[in-house]
């Protein structure tokens, strides 16, 4: 879009940053993820607004994996996150991992026993619990807050060693137990985990809390803004005590909300029951609102960046429609995608007075909507054809301008036909409709002076090539399943998924490309799948031409 956009708050407070001079005049963002699950879409918009922040303003952003917890993370996710991070058109500065910075995490850790400022406590989890007060009480101190540094330092060493359990003992920051944000009452800052970690292996049997890991990060890698959600305001104020205790670089916290989409769920906890209790076929399943999962649909990296830019950088959270994303890949495809024809609830059709074993090759434009056409292709065309069920009705409906029998219709780049009879069978169903044609009605070189209201798609029975479509309706049957009573996977949507076997294409379909967008005239977007083999095409439908979803 071209039109002059004020600039969101992020922007604003980059642009006085540069004014002032500080930094150097120097950008550098980073996008932190969590290994522990496949992007969403809500991932989208922190990586377009991080990256998207630094290249407006000539600078850089870091991909930092935020790999502090081993239990829960895997390569598997390292490489996937790489993948859709570049899929969505981005390349960071540098590739590193929270993990690397564990030795000087420690030695940070150390300097803050020393300045009397971290101890380590033997209470269990729930004491620390009830130690800490509630909002309008203020905390406790139990006997471990006075230990001495000396003891601390020798205490923190053995933690390391390997010398306690899990659980036995964790490392606080002597902060304020009085405090009225709860989170400067004596955070953990680590905890022993005898687990093995993806890149440290048994290197290291305690693990830093991401509080004390996020900031200290930043300031390693002079993190000129450091974005994160909403969610993180109350942690602000540990992020720069830490940094001004350990006279770190100066990295600063910025806060926007996050993105919510109704009709799904994105916490990766949420999205790892879906797949790991088979309610979807896999992470990117064409239903999930993964990266992985709209690429899958046929979403386009375009369309999910416009969609970003669109919903913009808000403070406060708020429900986006599913509808706004599906408007994005609407106008991104409109552009892109050639026109083929597709027939998904096939009735055959014969002309009786088109001359048996005749074909005919029409031609069509791949794109009346690019400026060109996009070139065109060739289809054939006989006296049998497959149309959908949909566009013939036996007694016309009021309105209804499709086929009838004794109404016309022009067949889509070929002829006006007539309706004249059905056959059926024993149930009463149509199992083949017969018409006439007017050869004098060739699209393009129409003499016939007719004009009709209704054009249908249309493929030639011996010709048509065979496909499985997939389409798909929304995951879940309520706006905001984790908002509702029980569990949310109570409100998933049982239809889903949608499967036509076999659907007729036009004869071209057959070297339709993976990840090349299609339309099928009036059917919608569709895309390859990678399910698809050389003897079994699998198309899945990105979106519906029109949105068509009302409130059930
Ligand atoms: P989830 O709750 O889905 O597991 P997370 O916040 O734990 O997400 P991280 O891997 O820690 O996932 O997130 C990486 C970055 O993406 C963080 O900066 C986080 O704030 C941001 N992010 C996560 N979810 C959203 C969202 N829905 N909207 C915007 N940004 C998000
Ligand atoms: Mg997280």
């Amino acid at each position: 879009m071209s039109e002059e956009k004020s600039l969101n708050f992020l922007e604003e407070i980059v642009e006085e940053d540069l004014a002032a001079g500080k930094h150097g005049g120097r950008v550098l963002t980073r996008f932190p993820p969590e290994p522990n699950g496949y992007l969403h879409i809500g991932h989208a918009k922190s990586i377009c607004l991080n990256f998207g922040l630094a290249q407006r303003y000539g600078g850089k952003t870091n991909l930092r994996f935020d790999d502090t917890n081993p239990v829960k993370e895997d390569v598997e996710y390292v490489d996937s996150i790489k993948e859709d991070v570049k899929w969505l058109g981005f390349d960071w500065a540098q590739e590193l991992y929270a993990s690397d910075y564990f030795d000087k995490l420690y030695e940070f850790a150390l300097t803050l026993i020393k300045k009397g400022l971290a101890y380590v406590d033997d209470s269990t989890a729930e004491e620390i619990a009830a130690q800490k007060g509630t909002p309008t009480e203020p905390g406790t101190g139990n006997e471990y807050r006075n230990r001495s540094i000396e003891e601390n330092l020798q205490l923190f060493a053995d933690m390391k060693a390997g010398k306690y359990p899990d659980g036995a003992k964790v490392l606080r920051a002597k902060l304020d137990l009085a405090s009225s944000n709860m989170h400067l009452r004596d955070p953990l800052m680590y905890r022993i985990k005898h687990a093995h970690h993806h890149r440290t292996g048994d290197a290291w049997c305690i693990y830093p809390m991401y509080d004390f890991a996020h900031g200290q990060s930043d300031a390693i890698e002079e993190i000129t803004h450091s974005i994160c959600t909403v969610e993180f305001i109350p942690h602000r104020p540990l992020y720069e005590w830490f940094i001004e205790q350990l006279e770190l670089f100066p990295s600063k916290q910025y806060e926007f909300a996050r993105l919510n989409l109704n009709y799904t769920v994105m916490s990766k906890r949420k999205l790892l029951q879906l797949v790991t209790e088979g309610h979807v076929e896999g992470w990117d399943d064409p239903r999930m609102p993964t990266i992985s999962g709209l690429r899958r649909r046929g979403y386009t990296p375009a369309s999910i960046r416009e969609f970003c830019e669109r919903i913009g950088v808000a403070k406060r959270e708020n429900m986006i429609d599913v509808g706004l994303l599906e408007f994005c890949i609407r106008e991104d495809l409109n552009k892109k995608a050639w026109r083929r024809m597709a027939v998904l609830d096939p009735v055959k059709l014969v002309i009786d007075n088109y001359p048996e074993g005749k074909t005919e090759y029409f031609s069509g434009e791949n794109n009346p909507e690019a400026e060109d056409g996009d070139g065109s292709r060739e289809f054939p065309f006989g006296r049998e054809i497959w149309i959908e069920r949909e566009d013939f009705m036996e007694v016309p409906a009021k309105k209804y301008f499709r086929l009838s029998i004794g109404g016309m219709v022009r067949l889509k780049n070929a002829y006006i036909i007539k309706g004249e009879s059905v056959v059926k069978d024993a149930e009463g169903n149509i199992t083949e409709i017969h018409c006439s044609y007017l050869p004098e009605s060739k699209s393009g070189n129409d003499t016939s002076g007719l004009t009709v209201k209704g054009t249908i798609h249309w493929v030639s029975v011996e010709h048509a090539k065979t496909a499985e479509v997939r389409l798909y309706d929304r995951l879940f049957q309520v706006e905001d399943p984790s908002n509702e009573d029980g569990d949310f996977k109570d409100y998933i949507n049982p239809n889903s998924l949608h499967i036509i076997s076999p659907a007729y294409i036009e004869p071209d379909l057959a070297n339709a490309i993976a990840g090349v967008p299609v339309q099928f005239m009036r059917k919608g977007y569709f895309v390859l799948d990678k399910d698809s083999t050389v003897d079994k095409l699998v198309f899945n439908r990105t979106v519906t031409l029109k949105d068509g979803w009302v409130k059930k």
